[in-house]
This record gives C-alpha cells, sequence and structure tokens, in this order.
C-alpha cells in the first residue's frame, strides 16, 4: 500500500522547503513513497534525486498533474495556495494538501498539525475526512512546544507572548536581504573601523545614516532590519494587532482543540511580534500566569518531561548565553526553554524565554510528520 502513494512537493526550494527536504532525506521519508517534484518557475527541469522521485519538475499550476498525486506537500505560499488549492479541489481532487501557508488554516475543514500536542486531534479529523492538513504558525507551534508540559497539567491561564523573529521567517530573499544589509553597514565604516584611533560616535553616526539611507537593500522588508528591529510582523489587521498577533491566540486555541480565544474555556495568548536581526530561530519571551502557584521544580519537570525536544536550561548567566540563543539553537529539533523565574506580580506569575528553530519544529518537521502519519494511518 505504502509504495503506491504518490506525493507531490511544491515549494521545496524555498527557506522552508529546503530544510524539510533535507529532514526528510535524513530520516529517509522518500523511501517510502513515490515523490513528483513541481516548480512554479522552472517546469522541465531537473527533479531533485531521491529514491523513487520523478526526474523532471512539472508545472506547480497544472492542475491535471497534481490531481494525480494522493498528497501534496507545499512549501510555496499562501498566494499559490489561494490560487491552486480551489481549483483543485473544485475539480474534485480528494487527496491530502499538507501545508506550511496560512491561507487555509482556520477554515473549518482544516486541520493545524502540531503532533505532539494534538495527535489524537489530527487522527480523529482524518478519521471524519479532513484532507487540508496545516502547519501552524512557527512561533505559536514553538511556544506551544515550550509549554508543552504546562498545557498539559492544565495550569495555564493566559500567556504574554514577546516575541523576537528572525529574518529567515520571512523567506529566503528576506534572509539574504538582511545579509546584503549587514554587508552595505560594514562597507559604509570600513576604513574608520581599521583603524582603532577613529572616534566611535563618527561611526556611530555614518552607520546610522547608511541604515537610514535609500541606497540600503530594503526591497524586502521595506526598511533596515541589520543593526534594527521591526516591532511589527505580517500584515495590519487595522485594530492595532498584527496578524502575527492575532495568530498566536487564533491558532494556538485551534490547535489545542480550544474554544476560539476569547470564550470561555479557551487559552488567551496576547503580546507583540517583533522581527529582529537575527537569521534563523524564533524567541520569545513569556510571562505565563498560572492557575496554581506551583514550586518552581515541579514548572521544570513538567516541562522538560512533556516531550522529547524541550531542553531546560538554567536560568544563570553563563548557561543561558550559551544555550538560550539562535545561534545555538539553529539547525537543530531542540526547543530551548530557559530564564524561568516566579514574577513579583504576585503568586502564579512565570517567566520563560525561549528559542527553537522555526523551520523546523515551526514549520518542516510538522509537516513530515503528518505525512509519516498519513502513511502509517493507510497501513
Ligand atoms: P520562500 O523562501 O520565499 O520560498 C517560497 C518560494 O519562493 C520558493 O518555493 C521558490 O519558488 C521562490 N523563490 C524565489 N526566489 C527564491 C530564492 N532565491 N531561493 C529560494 N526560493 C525562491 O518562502 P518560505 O519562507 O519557505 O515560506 C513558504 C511558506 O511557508 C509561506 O507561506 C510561509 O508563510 C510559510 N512559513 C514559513 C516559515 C519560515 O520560517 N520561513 C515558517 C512557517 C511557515 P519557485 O521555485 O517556484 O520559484
Amino acid at each position: 500500500m505504502r509504495k503506491a502513494m504518490k506525493v507531490g512537493f511544491v515549494g521545496w526550494r524555498g527557506m522552508v522547503g529546503s530544510v524539510l527536504m533535507e529532514r526528510m532525506a535524513s530520516e529517509r521519508d522518500f523511501d517510502l513513497f513515490r515523490s513528483r517534484f513541481f516548480s512554479a518557475s522552472n517546469q522541465g527541469a531537473t527533479a531533485p534525486a531521491v529514491q523513487g522521485g520523478e526526474a523532471r519538475l512539472h508545472d506547480a499550476n497544472d492542475l491535471a498533474t497534481l490531481g494525480e498525486c494522493d498528497a501534496i506537500v507545499t512549501c510555496q505560499g499562501g498566494d499559490y495556495t489561494a490560487a491552486v488549492h480551489p481549483r483543485l479541489r473544485g475539480a474534485g481532487w480528494r487527496g491530502y494538501w499538507i501545508d506550511a501557508a496560512s491561507t487555509l488554516r482556520m477554515n473549518e475543514d482544516a486541520v493545524i498539525v502540531l503532533d505532539p500536542l494534538n495527535r489524537d486531534l489530527i487522527r480523529s479529523a482524518v478519521a471524519r475526512g479532513v484532507r487540508d492538513c496545516i502547519g501552524g504558525n512557527c512561533t505559536v507551534s514553538l511556544m506551544l512546544l515550550a509549554m508543552h508540559g504546562l498545557l498539559k497539567a492544565g495550569v495555564v491561564e493566559w500567556v504574554s507572548a514577546m516575541t523576537y523573529q528572525a529574518a529567515s521567517g520571512a523567506g529566503a530573499q528576506h534572509m539574504r536581504e538582511l545579509l546584503q544589509q549587514m554587508g552595505y553597514a560594514y562597507e559604509s565604516v570600513r576604513d574608520q573601523l581599521a583603524d582603532p584611533g577613529s572616534p566611535i560616535l563618527q561611526i556611530d553616526r555614518v552607520v546610522s545614516e547608511a541604515l537610514r539611507s535609500a541606497a540600503l537593500p530594503h526591497e524586502n522588508f521595506g526598511t533596515a532590519l541589520a543593526g534594527n528591529l521591526i516591532a511589527w510582523v505580517d500584515r495590519d489587521l487595522g485594530d492595532g494587532v498584527s496578524r502575527e498577533e492575532w495568530k498566536a491566540g487564533a491558532e494556538a486555541n485551534k490547535i489545542l482543540g480550544r474554544p476560539a480565544m476569547g470564550t470561555p474555556g479557551s487559552l488567551i495568548v496576547e503580546g507583540i511580534c517583533v522581527r529582529i536581526g537575527a537569521m534563523r530561530c524564533h524567541s520569545q519571551a513569556l510571562t505565563i500566569k498560572l492557575s496554581q502557584d506551583l514550586p518552581l521544580s515541579q514548572i521544570e519537570d513538567l516541562i522538560a518531561g512533556a516531550n522529547e525536544w524541550v531542553e531546560v536550561v538554567p536560568n544563570t548567566r553563563n548557561d543561558t548565553i550559551a544555550r538560550l540563543a539562535p545561534a545555538h539553537v539553529s539547525g537543530r529539533l531542540r526547543i530551548a526553554v530557559g530564564r524561568l523565574r516566579k514574577l513579583a506580580m504576585g503568586a502564579g506569575y512565570l517567566s520563560m524565554f525561549t528559542v527553537g528553530d522555526q523551520l523546523l519544529w515551526g514549520a518542516a518537521e510538522p509537516l513530515r510528520r503528518m505525512l509519516r502519519m498519513l502513511l502509517d494511518l493507510q497501513d
């Protein structure tokens, strides 16, 4: 049965897609089905060489060729999903659509996949005929994995999440632009830097001018991210909330199978989402209101024992600098959780800082695990 399944891949050369390909190759996922690769820009070219893969790239907009797949995994982005998914479904396709984009996430007939937290919910959705299996927002998935132990114990009243999101969260072109901006800023003071005697305020002034200059590469971010930050991620919803901030509460409750945020029984998640100049990994400073004033040692045990990926970092300066940082976590499946401390606001207030690779557990990993789940369900 397994060998007969045909899986189509779209958007495999982007940020999420490349990481997905690497993960699937290292877990030998491609051995388990036949693969067909699609491209929106280069059909006919050589496809990635994987076990059981077709040799040439197909057109990502060719509904007939897409429709021959039992499952389609797409990391191409929301515009592609919006353009192709309705037409494919409209043409009667009943395969599994596994997607990294947010477009379909909140649809009633879609499930958001984060199986360490909602495996049963995914299974029952698939059993009742749900065929759209969508990866969650990267920040939300990483936050839920970090807090998994507290959620399991049912002790979370509300969460405030202040995020520090990497450039790569916006895609391959943004990551390149951050590096170009760094290079541009460096070049503006290269000579002064080489001279240890050059005044630091002059260096600062020149760099500030460079970051404000129209010549700074800024086509993707619209402004400087290097040497700067952007306190807005994703679209403006017009009510003072960014779409990234809205996703936190909306998606977290859907993933957990709870009522919509703000209604009784829901988890309240609020915060401010900020883009910073990290290359990869999203970090979050969480303030968590617990319903019980648990001892810190018990909180650490709950968090550490919830899933195999969480790693509790001791709340010391040295451990934090060495292990609770994007440069350390990047490229790893580990979710680092640290700065755990009771806060002075009152009983049950907890601080937590967490760092996770948004391309792994925040994007690629839930998708490849969803594919594995489907294969298991078909056995
Ligand atoms: P991306 O890097 O911009 O890639 C998307 C597509 O852009 C590629 O498949 C490719 O399509 C095209 N592309 C154009 N120039 C490229 C270049 N220089 N290098 C590579 N690809 C290039 O987008 P992404 O970050 O992977 O995001 C894909 C989807 O996942 C989005 O919906 C996003 O919201 C979601 N997501 C992203 C993250 C993240 O951390 N980045 C996390 C969770 C979810 P062609 O080959 O057809 O030209």
